[in-house]
């Protein structure tokens, strides 16, 4: 039997049992019966069970199982069960966070799916890859991801970039042509595989394999490499994480040794030092990162903004500078057509005469030179094509209609380097190819000019005329289509060349009104020291209007061409960019040139990019932001950030939402270091006074399940406010672990420490040593409980609104509070837990000792703040 590519489209068509119209559902249910979903089957996933089970990976968790199980053998069995209850209850707790995430990742990545435009019984639909069968047929345009295998069926210049399948970094070209040898994959220039993109052209393809049937899938086993990259706070944190273990574990050996010398039983000292390496070891740090950024990336996502790669949020926090298209992003995309200039005249959209041949061949050439469709409501295509096609409707003349009586023969399809697009059509018995584009790019090829009196050369006076009539519309913030024709005889494949000697036909001219909130968003910006930048393909001056109008440029020097930096050296650039706020006619490298600019000049750049070729300056850039709705699949696959309204405010609260992701990490392990300080300083000084120690193993792992994880999760959720868009960005290599940060720490820790010493003091002198632990136990547990509403902000919060506006926080605090009251004063539980069973009143100073640190830490807080308003530095 041929293969695929070696037999005709009617051949293929029937041989998936498909027809160019597409499927029925009926034929797309049993097409899925027989061959199942477009999916790869994924590299086996992490069970619950095996999640678990890593839980116990840490070495020195074993160690403590291990002495737990031998001091029970020996006959501590009470406290060996004990302590094996927490260590397993913190491994479900661990099992549940990571779990937790991992989904709402795994969910994050659904939403930022590829998706295909697929003709289903003649209608077009947008579907998600997963739902694809066989025998679909796919549309096709420059910047869609190939989804599945297929043969092509109709083929208007298709390039396709196929690297990732077959390693060729050059476009290949397609035909439809069936190949009658033998071909390798790179060869089968009729056939689309999975995995490449379409960078120009546009074509339909028959979907003959899907999921692991297609040539990626075969491969996919050599893919299966999807392990989630860190982000850099993660990596500087496990840095930071071990240098600390070692102290921490040196620490311990030496206490081990201490202890040992005291006098104190081997198997018990070794026991309480495993214990306390468990209990200080913040092996949470760099989990708490993952934690928090991807439940915060959830609510990104319902704010519209999609992280494809967790880094980005981390990275939202530091831009320094957003350079954003113009089009749909800081404006509405709604275009509407307002004017119309033909032979010297301009026509308002509301008073065009479709009875004057000049103004309906006008329209009518609008009309075929477009790859837009409004049919039965269903708008699909872009918004500046799809205002001509509206009022085209408002004078009652159908699209569709009219592509069916001049259908179109050829085409050069649109790029937006060259700014713009020819088709080719059978029009009153002549082959005429229709232009439209941007003014600049068209002027420089035409030659002829259509008047009422016929068809005269271009003068120097006419290109003046236009070039004014398009200045005076640009000034007004219009957005200008030039439209040429030029009658080719006998010819169906257009090629550049046929793009000269034009005859200039008119221009029509679209208002794009800018969105209501950019303005807002604009300012905000600047007020949160990041710098706006406006980067266009359209019209200088047109650009500058709009940017005016929401703040972005105050004067017209502040703008220039794509062309001014062409002249320029990247050093030139380099000096050049701080002065530029809008940058008109660009192609895509100059938005990368731009992009390193500012890069080399220290600062975080977020840029914008839709098209297929704006995809390596979405990767260049520090978070590149693809539009979720116009943007194409391939520049939404470069993006680390989909926005789904394609809305430049979107980008704002995204950095807005960054900002404060990073200051809930940063208040966690804030949280995390100083509570597990305290509890080291309680042990040292103990030792050093040569006072019995202060806890037992199993108060110091009730502690570390209580108090570590729960509440710095909580701190990781602390509802977000505006101040942080009162600041400057924050320095990209600004490490979180400044000096300023750890000295906080270690004084947040000391005064925690203090009173645990204090509430160890109390019971040790009234009734020695057990009621002394009793009371350190509670001391710092609740302690660090209290210690989460210190952390919430930098600054006091004890008497405002936010002390209580974290319901996470509040219910970890209860539950902590509940459990470590009823281990302290119900009588059956002093056994298990090593403690004395406390009175009301004893309980009393417990609860006045933990809150006495917070009430110390708030005024610490509220001293500092002082201090740095009077301009001095506090030094802690
Ligand atoms: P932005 O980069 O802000 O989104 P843009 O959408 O105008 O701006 P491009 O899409 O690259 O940028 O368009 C550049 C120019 O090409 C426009 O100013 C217009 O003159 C012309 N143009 C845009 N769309 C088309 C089209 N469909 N057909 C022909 N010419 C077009």
């Amino acid at each position: 039997m041929k293969k695929i590519y070696q037999q005709t489209v009617e051949e293929v068509l029937d041989r998936v049992k498909s027809r160019e119209s597409g499927l029925t559902d009926e034929e797309v249910k049993r097409s899925r019966e027989a061959c199942g979903w477009n999916e790869l089957t994924e590299g086996k996933k992490k069970s619950i069970l095996q999640i678990f089970g890593e839980q116990y990976k840490d070495f020195l968790v074993l160690i403590l199982i291990a002495s737990a199980v031998i001091s029970g053998i020996l006959g501590d069995v009470e406290s060996a069960a004990v302590i094996m209850i927490v260590i397993t209850m913190n491994a479900v707790l661990g099992t549940v966070q990571t779990v937790k995430a991992e989904q709402s990742l795994q969910s994050l990545k659904k939403l930022s799916g590829p998706q295909a435009k697929v003709l289903r019984d003649g209608a077009v639909v947008l579907l998600p890859a997963r739902e694809l069968v066989v025998g679909d047929v796919i549309l096709l345009e420059a910047g869609d991801m190939i989804l599945a295998d297929g043969r092509l069926i109709e083929n208007a210049s298709l390039k396709v970039d196929e690297s990732a399948l077959t390693g060729e970094s050059l476009a290949v070209e397609k035909s439809i042509d069936p190949i009658l040898e033998e071909a390798a994959l790179g060869d089968r220039s009729n056939m689309m595989f999975s995995g490449s993109f379409v960078t120009y052209g546009r074509g339909r393809v028959v979907v003959t394999d899907i999921g692991m049937q297609t040539e990626v899938g075969k491969i996919a086993g050599l893919l299966k490499t999807t392990s989630e990259k860190q982000t850099p706070l993660q990596v500087s944190l496990e840095e930071f994480g071990k240098k600390l273990s070692i102290l921490i574990l040196v620490f311990c050996g030496i206490l081990f040794a201490v202890n040992v010398f005291r006098g104190e039983k081997i198997s018990s000292a070794f026991m309480f030092a495993v214990a306390l390496a468990v209990a200080a070891i913040p092996e949470a740090l760099s989990s708490i990162v993952t934690i928090v950024l991807s439940f915060g990336t959830q609510k990104m996502a319902k704010e519209h903004a999609i992280i494809r790669k967790l880094q980005a949020v981390e990275g939202l926090g530091s831009v320094s500078v957003i350079c954003s298209d113009k089009t749909g992003t800081l404006t509405q995309n709604k275009m509407t057509v307002e004017d119309y200039y033909i032979d010297g005249k301009r026509i308002a959209a509301a008073a065009v005469d479709i009875s004057d041949p000049a103004q309906s061949c006008l329209l009518y050439d609008s009309i075929l030179c477009n790859d837009s469709t409004n049919e039965n409501g269903m708008e699909i295509g872009d918004p500046t094509e799809m205002a001509l096609i509206n009022l085209g409707k408002r004078y009652g003349v159908e699209a569709a209609e009219v592509r069916r009586l001049s259908p179109r023969k050829g085409e050069i399809p649109f790029d937006s380097d060259r700014k713009m697009m020819s088709t080719l059509h059978r029009i009153d018995g002549e082959n005429r190819m229709i232009v439209k584009g941007a003014i600049d790019c068209l002027m420089t090829r035409t030659e002829w000019i259509w008047t009422s009196a016929g068809v005269r050369e271009l003068t120097e006076k006419d290109k003046e005329i236009i070039r004014q009539q398009n200045q005076d519309f640009s000034m007004e913030g219009l957005r200008v289509l030039a439209f040429a024709y030029r009658d080719i005889p006998d010819k169906h494949i257009l090629t550049a060349e046929d793009e000269n000697h034009l005859v200039f036909l008119g221009l029509i001219a679209m208002m794009d009104p800018p969105r209501e909130e950019s303005k807002a968003a604009v300012a905000e910006c600047i007020k949160a020291g990041i710098r706006p930048v406006m980067i266009t393909g359209d019209h200088k001056i047109m650009a500058a209007a709009i940017a005016k109008r929401i703040g972005i440029l105050h004067d017209l020097s502040e703008a220039c061409e794509g062309a001014d930096i062409e002249k320029m050296s990247d050093d030139q650039l380099k000096e050049f960019v701080p002065h530029i706020s809008v940058y008109a006619r660009v192609s895509p490298e100059h938005k990368i040139r731009i992009v390193r600019a500012w890069q080399q000049r220290g600062k975080i750049v977020a840029m914008t990019g839709d098209g297929v070729n704006d995809a390596p300056a979405l990767k260049q850039a520090d978070i590149g932001v693809a539009m979720g709705v116009t943007g194409t699949e391939v520049a939404k696959d470069a993006a680390a950030m989909v926005l789904t309204d394609d809305n430049f405010a979107t980008i704002v609260k995204a950095v807005e939402n960054g900002r404060n992701l990073y200051q809930n990490i940063k208040n966690a392990i804030q949280f995390l270091l100083s509570g597990n300080f305290g509890a080291i300083l309680t042990v040292l000084c103990a030792s050093v006074f040569g006072l019995p120690l202060p806890f037992a193993p199993v108060h110091l792992l009730f502690i570390n399940l209580l108090t570590d994880s729960l509440p710095a999760i909580a701190l990781g959720m602390e509802p977000h406010h505006g101040e942080v868009m009162k600041e400057k960005p924050r320095s990209a290599d600004e490490s979180i672990l400044t000096r300023n940060f750890l000295s906080k720490i270690g004084l947040e820790g000391l005064v925690i420490g203090t009173m645990t010493m204090i509430g160890f003091m109390t019971g040790y002198h009234q009734d020695g040593a057990l009621l002394g632990s009793t009371y350190a136990f509670g001391t710092l547990c609740l302690a660090r409980l209290f210690h989460g509403f210190n952390c919430k902000s930098d600054h006091p919060v004890i008497l405002t609104k936010q002390f209580l506006n974290n319901p996470w926080l509040l219910s970890a605090f209860v539950l902590g509070a509940a459990f470590i009251t009823a281990v302290l004063t119900l009588p059956g539980l002093h056994h298990v837990f090593k403690v004395e069973t406390l009175d009301l009143v004893q309980l009393g100073f417990v609860y006045l000792y933990a809150f006495a640190s917070m009430l110390v830490i708030q005024l610490l807080k509220w001293i500092r703040i002082k201090l740095r308003k009077g301009g001095k530095n506090s030094g802690f």
